[in-house]
């Protein structure tokens, strides 16, 4: 954030004397709304909720400074140690997946940037993301912390194993590619509840969804994605 006025980088924003910050706000806002229809409207996102979230979320705050210009890009984009933020649709698709009500405790494993993260928190009354890179970890909850998303809580760890000690979860949502869906997952579903991950081989995947009715599951495959392993005891 260095070399930036403040005021560019927080919600308690104040216009300056000559309006740099409100020009910038400004300019994210309107690519913001063009990304909302160039990329997800027009393309089917039909979740109401996940539509007024992806315009709420500022995504130039999660992504490197370096790359704050293409934030709103139709592409995933570096976040440093390897790996990326999601592509904004991806990440629509994925929650409209999810179905998440406002009631609902959500999981999310691989907070990486924690711009998912927050979406979680837009749509959910409490989360709880794991990440396994501490640096991207720290990061992610500096900038939650900035954004005053107190029901958004990010742990650092593997999260193959999941978070027993706030198990069951409504929703649990694996932003990185499995091998198969890790067992601990399912263990701390709540009755009800789904499970969405990318599911396949390393370099392409089906996006997966798990239904727990009655401890029966019930699995459905979905569209076909791309994304980083997810690595650690029961990933790749
Ligand atoms: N949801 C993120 C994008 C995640 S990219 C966002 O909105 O920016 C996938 C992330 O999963 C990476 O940050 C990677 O470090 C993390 N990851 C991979 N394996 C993991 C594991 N076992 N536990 C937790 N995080 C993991």
């Amino acid at each position: 954030m260095e070399g930036y006025p403040r005021c560019c980088f927080s919600r308690r924003y104040r216009p300056n004397m000559n309006g740099n910050c409100e020009d910038s706000q400004d300019r994210y806002a309107a690519l913001r709304e063009r990304m909302v229809e160039a990329q997800l409207e027009a393309r089917g996102i039909r979740d109401r909720r996940v539509l007024e979230a992806m315009r709420r979320v500022p995504r130039e705050r999660f992504v490197p400074s370096n790359a704050r210009r293409q934030a709103y890009a139709d592409r995933p984009l570096p976040i440093g140690g390897g790996q990326t933020i999601s592509q904004p649709y991806m990440v629509a698709a994925m929650l409209e997946a999810l179905d998440c009500a406002a009631e609902h405790r959500a999981l999310e494993i691989g907070a990486g940037s924690g711009y998912q993260a927050a979406l979680l928190g837009e749509l959910c009354t409490e989360v709880r993301a794991v990440e396994i890179v501490e640096d991207l970890a720290h990061r992610a909850r500096e900038i939650l912390m900035d954004l005053d998303y107190e029901n958004v809580h990010i742990e650092v760890g593997d999260g193959t194993q999941g978070l027993p000690e706030y198990a069951p979860y409504d929703r649990i949502i694996v932003a990185a590619a499995a091998p198969e869906v890790p067992e601990p997952l399912i263990e701390q579903l709540a009755d009800g509840g789904r499970v969405v991950i990318p599911v396949g081989g390393r370099l392409s995947q089906r996006l997966t969804i798990i239904d727990r009715e009655d401890d029966e599951l019930k699995r459905s495959e979905q569209m076909p994605c791309m994304f980083v392993p997810l690595v650690g005891k029961h990933g790749w």
